[in-house]
């Protein structure tokens, strides 16, 4: 253990360049579908991440599709995934994803890093996840700089689109867990240092409601109203929750109609669905169906639907569950209390869940009020994550522990 020591004080010597950088990085704009801030993004975060001397492959991500308020498929282009190679032919390998995007649109007024007091620092992703990405950075640089780093390969997936669901970059999250023993995301913990554990699944869909256009005065009766239908139907769907403990469905957006005077042939529902596990997915898959049948089977109607479950839950499996209790461990050995709690949120943990990966996805920064402006990271715990993971690193390195 001695060794390790002198690793984690120079964790300790990281403090200040974490905290000037989170600022930097919080200052640049980088919405999920601002594509120019996240080639920004792109540029200097890969640029910090150069001196872990990783092989670096920029990959396309794959194309979305999003209903447009005319109710046609559209495509989206989202940014790319920075993938990161280092040492791939070691025997033991580990996965680290992080997200480069944020909610807040390049429009939107909350842009700039504020210091609210001597440690809470206010910021659009100062917490989620630019400050995780520092504290991966800086447990990889650890790493390296240990006599361990021999012994441990691993890979790096930086991805643009994870607050949209990370559809484009779904695909490369499988395949790279696939290639890795464990996984670590570094999502924000809550402030008070607890994890997430149990995760919920999570789907978007949307319903096409089609009707048929009249004159509201002259022809009324020869109309079919597509928003009065689609109005039964969301209060359908809003009926469900509570059916199944653990499941939600929001209707989150809906549009339709043209003017008053106009019986609207078109109406627009989006919603988002949580389930705590499979088996409640394909319960809801098949309310979800028996309910659209029964629009289409009305004259004039036609109801379409679109969207699928993106994430499915993560469920604290064997070896999920033993890298935290592994975690647990080393935490002891810094004074870190740490302990997880499920949440109804969802992450690109779920992905690397579902392709069979224990991860824990909360190594980031301690913080809170994520997707506000009011969103905050404390600043004593940057370089204190990193410690973290840094001996989750090295004691993996030293094959301290398996799973
Ligand atoms: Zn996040």
């Amino acid at each position: 253990m001695e060794n390790f020591g002198e690793i984690l004080n120079w964790v300790d010597d990281q403090q200040e360049r974490m905290v000037e950088t989170v600022k930097a990085w919080s200052r640049i704009n980088s919405g999920s579908h601002n594509l120019e801030g996240l080639a920004k993004m792109g540029e200097v975060v890969t640029e910090a991440f150069l001196s872990l001397g990783a092989e670096l492959e920029v990959r396309e991500a794959r194309r979305g599709e999003k209903i447009n308020d005319r109710g046609e498929l559209e495509k989206v282009i989202f940014g790319p995934v920075y993938h990161f190679k280092k040492r791939p032919s070691a025997n033991r390998k580990v996965l680290l994803t992080g997200h480069l995007d944020t909610v807040f649109p390049k429009d939107h007024p909350f842009q700039k890093p504020v210091n609210l007091d001597g440690n809470t620092l206010n910021g659009p992703g100062v917490a989620d996840m630019k400050g995780g990405i520092l504290v991966m950075l800086v447990a990889l640089e650890a790493l390296e700089r240990s006599g361990m780093a021999g012994s441990l390969g691993y890979e790096i997936l930086l991805n643009s689109d994870e607050e949209v669901g990370s559809t484009g970059s779904a695909a490369i999250l499988t395949e790279c867990a696939k290639a890795c023993d464990f996984g670590m995301t570094f999502e924000p913990a809550w402030a008070d240092g607890t994890l997430a554990g149990e995760r919920k699944g999570s789907g978007n869909f949307s319903v096409i409601m089609r009707g048929r256009g009249a004159h509201a005065g002259r022809e009324f009766e020869k109309g079919v109203n597509a928003i009065a239908a689609l109005a039964e139907l969301v209060t359908e769907l809003q009926a469900l929750n509570g059916t199944e403990q653990g499941l939600t469905i929001n209707p989150g957006l809906i549009t339709g109609g043209t003017a008053t005077n106009v019986v609207p042939d078109l109406a627009i529902c989006k919603f988002n669905v949580r389930v705590k596990t499979t088996a409640q997915q394909a319960w809801f898959e098949r309310e979800f169906k028996k309910i659209l049948d029964k629009y289409n089977a009305r004259q004039g109607l036609k109801a379409e639907s679109h969207g699928h479950f993106t994430r499915v839950p993560k469920i604290l499996t064997g070896a999920n569950k033993k890298l935290f209790e592994v975690l647990k461990d080393l935490g002891k050995e810094i004074g870190i209390e740490v302990a997880w709690a499920p949440t109804g949120g969802c992450c690109d943990g779920n992905n690397l869940a579902a392709a069979g990966l224990p991860n824990i996805d909360t190594l980031g920064v301690r913080g809170g009020k994520i997707h506000t402006d009011e969103e905050f990271a404390l600043l004593d715990s940057f370089t204190e994550r990193a410690k973290l993971s840094t001996l989750l690193l090295l004691n993996y390195a030293a094959g301290n522990f398996r799973l």
